[in-house]
């Protein structure tokens, strides 16, 4: 044996030693046959299967998770047809049926006269980097969630009002549908903080918002703190009779949870008053003059007494 063949030799052993000493695991496809013509032993540690029941294609294919199935064998045949270097993020079946998420990272190996030869590549296990991902997504979505909450009350939050505010007088202007808003504020909450104490306060407001949430409940109405004690609806597609009668139920609901308020004027319990304004918008019509001539209505109804709705 010559000196660089002895050298070679040596070097394929390390070679070997390496490749399985990895946790990434190596493989080889033979592309005419599609049979595995090798597989690194580290594939029983992670998925349970033995390397010797890898023989074709079709049992990696028959290993991959159903709804990731169609999309990676057709993705990563398209590319080795094609010549080109991939990589494809899926769920492995284990022999257990649990499922684990590899990353297969596959290179083509051509001929001189530019065919396929074969496919190498190594699976890396990603399970770890997906579950912070997804860790990562949820927490996202609970904060996108949370910046358009109000933290007290659990409704919608200003922020989230003005979107939707938008988007239902856009929509009533091209439709030519009715938009109704109400308005709505608590009378005397000032006097109820002072007899009862901030944190009571919130309580009666927490309390209020839900009886808003009640009278309110068709699928497209919408309610939001609009600040302090103060409480808007959005009700799209409504005329101003149906409107008039989701905001006698909000009044009569508040008055009728029999909240006590001493420091009521006008009563021995909570009350609200509202504003309520219904229109079919046009689309030269401002949505903040809208609730600006709400917001009169609701004074309005202050004036004539408090525990009112007008509407005109
Ligand atoms: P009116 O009948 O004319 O509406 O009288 P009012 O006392 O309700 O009106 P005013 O606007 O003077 O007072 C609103 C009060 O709401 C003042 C403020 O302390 C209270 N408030 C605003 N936000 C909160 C809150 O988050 N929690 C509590 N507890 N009180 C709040
Ligand atoms: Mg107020
Ligand atoms: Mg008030």
């Amino acid at each position: 044996m010559s000196t660089i063949e002895s050298r070679m030799e040596f070097d394929n052993a390390t070679y070997k030693t390496l490749l399985e000493s990895t946790r990434a695991i190596p493989w080889r496809i033979d592309w005419e046959t599609m049979q595995f013509t090798y597989i690194g032993p580290q594939i029983e540690a992670l998925l349970g299967w033995e390397p010797d029941s890898w023989v074709s294609a079709q049992d990696w294919a028959e290993r991959i998770h159903v709804e990731d199935r169609d999309w990676a064998v057709n993705f990563c045949i398209a590319q080795s047809k094609a010549g080109v270097d991939h990589e494809a993020d899926y769920r492995a079946l284990k022999k257990n049926g649990d499922y684990v998420w590899i990353r297969d990272v596959v290179h083509v190996v051509r001929r001189d006269d530019g065919t396929v030869d074969s496919l190498v590549g190594f699976m890396f296990d990603i399970s770890e980097r997906k579950r912070t991902e997804e860790q990562l997504a949820a927490l996202r979505r609970e904060l996108e969630e949370l910046s358009f909450k109000d933290g007290l009350t659990g409704v919608a939050n200003r922020r989230r009002f003005d979107v939707v505010m938008e988007t239902e007088w856009t929509n009533a202007c091209r439709n030519k549908q009715p938009l109704s808003v109400l308005l709505l504020d608590i009378d005397f909450f000032k006097q109820y903080n002072d007899r009862y104490g901030h944190l009571d306060g919130d309580q009666c407001l927490k309390r209020v918002a839900k009886l808003i949430t009640l009278a309110a409940d068709r699928p497209r109405d919408f309610v939001a703190r609009f600040g302090g004690e103060e409480f808007v609806a959005v009700l799209p597609d409504t005329h101003e009779s149906e409107a008039y009668r989701i905001a006698s139920r909000c009044r009569d609901l508040i008055a009728g949870e029999h909240i006590p308020h001493e420091g009521s004027a006008i009563g021995k319990y909570v009350t609200a008053s509202i504003g309520l304004s219904t229109m079919i918008p046009e689309c030269s019509d401002e949505a903040q003059t809208f609730i600006k001539l709400t917001d009169r209505r609701l004074y309005e109804a202050k004036q004539r007494g408090r525990n009112t709705i007008v509407n005109e």
